[in-house]
């Protein structure tokens, strides 16, 4: 009888070593990242067009290429989120094909760590953990939380001490034992590897790194399916850990493997905030490997100095025609204004760093304005409201009365009302 599981297992990314499966992310020999690869010629029925059409709208509509233990039942419906095209946003920045994956409203948590934490918590529970944990800049913590919570798994999770207050709330909200520590993400993830072996604990980012990164990929499928099974020019994708981009060209790869799109060398453009960027360094240098930086931006979920697929995440970039840029807080803030107002997506730091990425792609010229873009955006603005504190003015209250509210408009916002400009000016500061 043909199994219907699909066959896989861990092999190291430099010496193609075979491990097996089981939850350890780094090679013996030459410490390099471990990787799920698949008998593709196993799946070529069973992944197809149809059959994915006639899966359910999320994640598990691709379970033949995900790391999925036999007898694991999905049932969390985890992503297909929505590619919006971004006819307004292009129009400011000169792109003429411009789309917008929109992660910021994945299932369950908002961000698309959901989709990495449902693949890692499957493992998990197939090897037989029942603590799990993570280290986190944020969205991953959150997503670890609420995942466990729900498949019952007892939930430890260490984040650096100057989380966003938003971040914390979101974690401890589903029961979750929530760590701070004084140090940064590099020193937090460190301390999670000893915690791993010394309490046999499944952390979804250390030892069950490579079944988590998988879940990665199923945003490269959705954005080629919702392109109508095709391949855009090029992506613009945030950069942290350098995992989800390198996932999403392995997606790609896999789907004209097997038949499901036209051949085609897409271009990945990375996106950090020039606060914390190694790999964007990396590549502006030619370089395929990394120097590893002390992390200072408000783009937290990003502010990862010493990135374990970075030196990978560098080469794929450079390899494909693409580039990496890095953008300061203060262009990041102004990336999130730009992506609300407008497209109305209300992104978190992550996604204000892509977004200002991409506009400075088009006008660096990098990017031509009739190529098809899509910008990944990857975490909700509710989350980081700190970013914004400050930047709208708290207005004063009104009498509920229209002479009062008419008084007011016209003093603050009279074009609101079709008052001219110099008008404006007569009722604010000039003599009645
Ligand atoms: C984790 C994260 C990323 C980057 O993911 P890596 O795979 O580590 O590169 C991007 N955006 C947001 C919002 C994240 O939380
Ligand atoms: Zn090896």
């Amino acid at each position: 009888m043909v199994s219907s599981c699909t066959k896989y297992e861990l092999r190291c990314n430099e010496c193609g070593k075979s491990y097996g499966n089981q939850p350890l992310s780094a090679c013996a020999d030459c410490l390099a990242p471990l990787e799920v690869q698949y008998d593709l010629e196993s799946v070529r029925g069973r992944f197809t067009r149809e059959t994915i059409a006639a899966g359910p709208a999320n994640i598990w509509r691709y379970k033949e290429l995900l790391p999925i233990p036999e007898g694991f039942l999905p049932d969390l419906p985890v992503g297909f989120t929505p590619l919006v095209r971004a006819k307004n946003l292009g129009k400011r920045i000169g792109a003429d094909n411009l789309y917008v994956k929109n992660d910021a409203v994945c299932f369950p948590t908002l961000s698309f760590k959901d989709r990495v934490v449902a693949v890692a918590l499957a493992n998990a529970q197939a090897f037989g953990f029942t603590t799990v944990g993570c280290s986190s800049t944020g969205n991953l913590a959150n997503s670890t939380a609420a995942q466990a919570a729900r498949l019952g798994l007892k939930a430890c999770i260490l984040v650096p001490a100057d989380l966003e207050a938003a971040k914390i709330l979101n974690t401890q909200v589903y029961g979750a034992r929530l760590v701070r520590i004084d140090g940064n993400y590099d020193h937090v993830n460190r301390l999670c590897t000893q915690i791993a072996d010394e309490y046999n604990w499944g952390f979804v980012n250390v030892n069950l790194r490579p079944y988590y990164a998988e879940g990665s990929k199923t945003v490269g499928y959705e954005i080629a399916e919702q392109l109508g099974w095709r391949l855009p020019d090029n992506i613009v994708c945030p950069m942290a850990g350098g995992s989800l981009i390198r996932k999403i060209r392995k997606a790609f790869k896999e789907l004209i493997a097997l038949g499901l799109v036209e051949p085609k060398e897409v271009r990945f453009f990375g996106a950090q905030a020039t606060g914390c960027s190694p790999i964007s360094h990396a590549v502006k240098n030619g370089w395929d490997y990394i120097e590893p930086q002390r992390p200072n931006t408000i783009a937290r979920s990003l502010a990862i100095g010493n990135p374990a697929d970075g030196p990978a995440a560098a080469k794929m970039i450079q390899e494909t025609g693409g580039w990496a840029e890095d953008v300061s807080d203060v262009e990041l803030v102004s990336g999130i204004q730009e992506l609300a107002e407008t497209e109305g997506i209300f992104t978190e730091t992550a996604g204000g760093v892509t977004t200002a990425v991409a506009a400075r792609l088009y006008s660096q010229g990098r990017i031509s304005r009739d190529e098809t873009t899509v910008v990944c955006i990857t975490g909700n603005g509710l989350k980081t409201t700190d970013a914004l504190e400050g930047r709208f003015a708290t207005e004063r209250a009104v009498k509920p009365k229209l002479a009062a509210f008419d008084e007011y408009i016209r003093a603050v916002d009279g074009k609101l009302i079709g008052v001219k400009e110099d008008a404006e000016l007569v009722l604010a500061g000039g003599p009645r």
